[in-house]
């Protein structure tokens, strides 16, 4: 499935935000991975030191956003206990490798290969993010994806 989505992104290092059309990250193909229609998004202070795109290690263009929540677009061929149509938040924990000693012990947090969205992939500051499946947090239905999706940076 190849659509478009808007992201707000990061150019250089304390460069401006900026909306930009790109094509959405299908996880066809990519097993375990989910691509989630982003209703909501926080702004948290780690978002500023994201924005600011200095690290050393950058990859460019920088899409910021780690309190998401949205509804399931797309799944991978893999994802087991999600459906289209399902609410999620995206939080700071964005996945971990499933295979270390920290993960074995479900430590996932302390994964030395843990992720966090907006600084290892394209981040929750667009329309559409996609993200492996052990980063979703269901969402009750009645909590409003607006209220819920600050929830997620906390979420680890
Ligand atoms: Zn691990
Ligand atoms: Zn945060």
């Amino acid at each position: 499935m190849s659509d478009t989505a808007v992201a707000m992104v990061v150019t250089r290092p304390l460069g401006s935000l900026s909306p930009l059309v790109a094509q959405t990250a299908s996880p066809t193909g990519m097993w375990v991975w989910v691509r989630v229609s982003v209703t909501a998004s926080g702004m948290c202070n780690a978002d500023i030191g994201g924005a600011a795109a200095t690290g050393a290690d950058t990859v460019f263009p920088v899409v910021p956003g780690h309190e998401i929540a949205g509804v399931i677009a797309e799944l991978g061929d893999q994802v087991q206990g999600w459906s289209v149509g399902d609410r999620a938040a995206v939080g700071w924990f964005g996945g971990s490798c499933g295979h270390c000693a920290f993960c074995r012990a479900g430590d996932v947090v302390h994964c030395p290969e843990r992720k966090v969205p907006g600084l290892s992939y394209p981040g929750g500051w667009a329309q559409s993010i996609t993200v492996p499946a052990d980063a979703l947090a269901r969402i009750p239905d009645e909590l409003d994806l607006v209220d819920a999706a600050p929830l997620g940076c906390a979420g680890a």
